[in-house]
């Protein structure tokens, strides 16, 4: 690991200017994706700034009887929070599907959005990788992409976004809500957080230098039927191949959300429109582009059947 300098963040507003003055900086909360980058060393940054200390650990019901996330919450107090267990269960399972015990204990908010791709050759720093290094190329390409993604792809990146918690957001129409450095707020959508790859692979999410997550807005709640279904490679502590977020209500519609397929949290309203007509509609629209490599194609077929069994799930719940 590269030496840095450190401090603890006094507020939001002073974390994301002290950002903003070292470009070689970083926020650090829970650290359980950062800290493992910045021992292979494909995380440089010359200055941390903690976080941890500046009380955005509240879940909190808002005036518009949604529910206001902390940057800072846990995953696992997210996880089991009663409010989300009742009013956003799909939130509350895909926080349980996600990585370990262990490291929901230590992950937050803010941080599991952030989290950086698994693909392999990211973390290859003897193999070429246009996320790592800008313009160096894309080894998964021509290389072990069983894994990576078959929407919103480019030319120089197919990397999916790891994150589980992110899809049931995305599917609940989640607000980010930030500070940035001249102490101005914003509340970004879901659907505009995360970026596809385009030829900027490098950049995850539209937050601008300096910025800094400040808390997660939940509508109010849906209501209806919730079902997080995630397919992997292992039962446990593995990232998704292909993941489901789903809410059906009682008239038959329905809205869908889907994991390991894209670069970002993917949903298209097309699909949801098919939602009445059934599994095999949804699929088509949700895979409506999709480009594959003969590794990852098997990813299609999946998705359609994942969709089956949840569309099962829930005739089996009615
Ligand atoms: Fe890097 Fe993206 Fe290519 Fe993976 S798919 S090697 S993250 S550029």
């Amino acid at each position: 690991m590269k030496a840095f300098t450190y401090e603890r963040a006094k507020s939001p507003a002073q974390a994301a200017a002290a950002a903003a003055s070292n470009p070689a900086s970083k926020f650090i909360a829970g650290g359980t994706n950062l800290l493992d980058l910045m021992k292979l060393q494909i995380e440089t940054p010359t200055h941390l700034i903690d976080v941890n200390h500046l009380g955005l650990d509240e879940v909190a019901t808002t005036k518009d009887g949604g529910l206001r996330i902390g940057a800072l919450v846990r995953n696992t107090d997210l996880a089991a929070h009663k409010l989300v267990r009742r009013d956003y269960a799909v939130l509350s399972r895909a926080l349980l599907s996600g990585a370990s015990g262990q490291l929901r204990n230590k992950a937050t908010t803010a941080g599991n959005l952030l989290q950086r791709t698994r693909c392999p050759y990211f973390y290859d720093t003897t193999k070429p990788c246009n996320k790592r290094k800008p313009g160096a190329g894309c080894a998964a390409l021509s290389g072990y992409n069983r894994n990576l993604a078959i929407l919103g792809t480019s030319a120089d990146c197919i990397a999916t976004h790891p994150s589980d918690m992110a899809v049931a957001m995305r599917l609940l129409d989640a607000t980010v809500e930030t500070v940035s450095p001249d102490g101005s707020t914003r509340a970004i959508p879901m659907a505009d957080f995360h970026r596809l790859p385009g030829n900027t692979p490098h950049i995850d999410t539209n937050l601008a230098a300096g910025e800094f997550i400040t808390s997660v807005v939940l509508p109010k709640p849906l209501g209806g039927t919730h079902f997080y279904r995630k397919v992997r490679d292992r039962a446990s502590y593995a990232f998704a191949v292909v993941s489901v977020a789903a809410v059906f209500d009682a008239s038959g519609g329905g809205r869908f959300a889907f994991g390991g397929l894209a670069h970002k949290p993917w949903r298209i309203e097309t699909a949801d429109a098919a939602a009445s007509q059934g599994p095999t509609a949804v699929a088509e629209a949700a895979l409506a582009g999709a480009k594959t490599t003969p590794q990852n194609a098997y990813k299609v077929d999946l998705t359609r059947r994942t969709l089956a069994s949840t569309f099962a799930q829930k005739g089996a719940a009615a």
